[in-house]
């Protein structure tokens, strides 16, 4: 398992490219990675990405116990632990409020697996979970019990959760994501989107349950 200052990097670096790649604006969306011995980092509550340092960053214990760090976590905090205490093989949680993504969000509408890499790294479509109050426990447990078997959930009338090895990974899902959501939102402009073939779903689908998180 990678060192400390290692997955802290990796958290601030996702963070940071989270807001360069337009999958947040301002403080939004937020972070998180598993540390050595069932510790927990995360980003903070309510900081500019672009001025975050490693010293930002806030370490709990699996339950939210702050251990290290001088701000409050994030607002989400209870969805990030949620989703790490309920799967073992996950490495890290990214939560954002990508523009495509938070389009089938707020329709209450799951995004389709109509391309390969989509079943491939996510698993299968990205279902919606019910609308819940951000910051809430009932937001953490509604959206973390999709996560057994894809990467991805969107948050109704919120935003997109992914799940990882580690925060990198999360970013390639979102990224994905988020892409994906575009494509199918113009596909439907141009006229209506074929579904990929059930035999390539059935193909597919598998290899993420199998590596597709591994850490
Ligand atoms: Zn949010």
């Amino acid at each position: 398992m990678p060192s400390d200052p290692e997955i802290k990097q990796s958290v601030l670096d996702t963070a940071k490219a989270m807001v360069e790649c337009g999958l947040v604006e301002g403080t939004a969306g937020n972070v998180s990675a598993r540390l050595p011995g069932g510790r927990v980092v995360l980003t903070p509550s309510s900081l500019d990405y672009d001025s975050m340092t490693l010293e930002d960053l806030v370490v709990t214990d699996a339950e939210g116990k702050v251990l290290e760090g001088d701000r409050p976590p994030t607002t989400e905090k209870a969805l990030h632990l949620a989703c790490l205490r309920q799967y073992e093989d996950i490495g890290a949680v990214m939560h954002c409020h990508a523009l495509f993504a938070s389009m089938f969000a707020v329709n209450h509408e799951p995004i389709p697996c109509v391309i390969e890499e989509f079943d491939i790294y996510v698993g299968g479509e990205v279902p919606v979970a019910e609308y819940r109050l951000t910051g809430s426990d009932e937001l953490a447990g509604e959206a973390s019990r999709w996560l057994g078997d894809r990467a991805a959930v969107l948050m109704a009338n919120h935003g997109l959760l992914c799940v990882g090895k580690d925060s990198g990974h999360t970013l390639k899902i979102a990224q994905l994501v988020e892409r994906t959501a575009q494509l199918v939102w113009g596909a439907r402009m141009m006229g209506e989107p074929v579904p990929l073939p059930e035999s390539t779903l059935e193909k597919f689908a598998p290899i993420y349950k199998v590596v597709g998180r591994l850490r």
